[in-house]
């Protein structure tokens, strides 16, 4: 079957032919992909900056947003039958038995650092035919979200900044009415998101459905598709060409929350000096490291203190969060049919894999297997 594979000493990227995965353990789950998308790590792993292939290989298969069709099972498998959608999880436990996150599953706060994850970190991933991985790292997706399923994945990573927004602002003793008039703790209503990539895009939903007054800022104009993209689904578009980050307050009011998903450092530290009271930031990106800028730390560190600010790092992703964005996919379907398709921005065959990886042209481009 075909996969695509980096070999990082060759520095090359090649279409390479492998054999078809057969079931092995009792709970295995084997899954034919249909759609597999690309995201900015992918790009990372093809330029050679990141990514390492599986001990004794040299090569790794990427891939790690991806939506397939369950052809077989296990005899133990409970929760799949052949024909259903599945998603996978990307990352796998470490092997320490003293890592109390892996040992409960919960391998995306691993302390070791010694995870793998599929398709980035020492184990193949699924952009090829097919994958086989035990039911535990699958969830079971309805069929009414086939078209758009391929977007879970990275919708999962806001929907763990929002899991732990939530639970930071439970520190907050009392509630009000959000916009979509569910109660939620504290006053945190508007929403900050940096960056309209598909990261920033989908985050901007997830905010917006849960009730936040959301503003992405980015730097196209405010007449560009993506900032058309944005109103259509209610939140605001504001543009850094137009203004500067100084300003931004004066757009959005009080900065509550920042979703940041763009990866650049020195924009982030711009706008937590922007931050209101009691906010929350949450930074998502993971930059190249580009060497010392600088920045005014007693400014922040004062700020952060009288302000009672709290800024957190996350990377994706549990099963909670998989189901949260399996659900929200659902609401996004009901309420922006447009908006999310338009995410997609095309579905190409595998052999077309160079200028998926390697171009830079569109939102989310999908490698379509199925
Ligand atoms: C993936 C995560 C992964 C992270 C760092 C992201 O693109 O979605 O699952 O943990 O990269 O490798």
């Amino acid at each position: 079957m075909k996969a695509v594979a980096v070999f990082p000493h060759e520095r090359e990227i090649r279409l390479i032919d492998q054999p078809e995965p057969r079931l092995k353990g009792g709970r295995d789950v084997k899954v034919r992909i249909l759609d597999v998308g690309v995201c900015g790590t992918d790009k990372e792993i093809c330029a050679f900056h990141y990514g390492f292939p599986p001990e004794g290989s040299d090569h790794l298969v990427i891939g790690h947003e991806a939506i397939g069709e369950v052809v077989d099972v296990g005899s133990e498998v409970k929760g799949f039958k052949p024909g259903d959608l599945a998603v996978m999880t990307v990352r796998r436990p470490c092997p320490h038995d003293n890592c109390p996150s892996c040992k409960e599953w919960r391998q995306d706060f691993c302390y070791t650092g010694d995870f793998v994850e599929r398709g980035i970190k020492q184990r193949h991933g699924f952009m090829t035919e097919y994958v086989l991985d035990h039911e535990r790292y699958m969830l079971p997706v309805p069929k009414s979200l086939r078209d758009i399923a391929v977007l879970i994945e990275p919708l999962t990573i806001a929907e763990k900044a929002l899991i732990e927004v939530w639970q930071v602002q439970q520190r907050l003793p009392w509630s009000c009415p959000s916009a979509n008039g569910k109660n939620k703790p504290g006053h945190c209503h508007h929403a900050v998101v940096l960056g309209a990539g598909p990261i920033g895009l989908l985050g901007a939903m997830a905010f917006a459905n849960a009730g936040f007054s959301t503003f992405v800022y980015s730097r196209e104009d405010e007449d560009s598709e993506k900032a058309r993209l944005v109103r259509s689904f209610g939140a605001t578009y504001v543009s850094a060409e137009k203004t500067p980050v100084e300003q931004l307050v004066d757009r959005v009011g009080t900065i509550d929350v920042v979703y940041e998903a763009t990866g650049a450092s020195r924009l982030s530290f711009d706008v937590l000096k922007q931050c209101g009271p009691n906010a929350a930031f949450v930074f998502t990106g993971v930059p190249g490291l580009k060497g010392p800028a600088s920045v005014d730390t007693d400014f922040i560190m004062r700020q952060m203190v009288l302000r009672n600010q709290v800024l957190l790092g996350t990377v994706n992703a549990g099963r909670d969060a998989f189901e949260a964005a399996i659900r929200d996919l659902g609401e996004f379907k009901q309420r922006w049919p447009d908006a999310i398709r338009k995410i997609i921005t095309g579905r190409f065959p595998v052999e077309s894999y160079r200028e998926q990886l390697l171009g830079t042209a569109g939102i989310k481009n999908v490698i379509a297997f199925g």
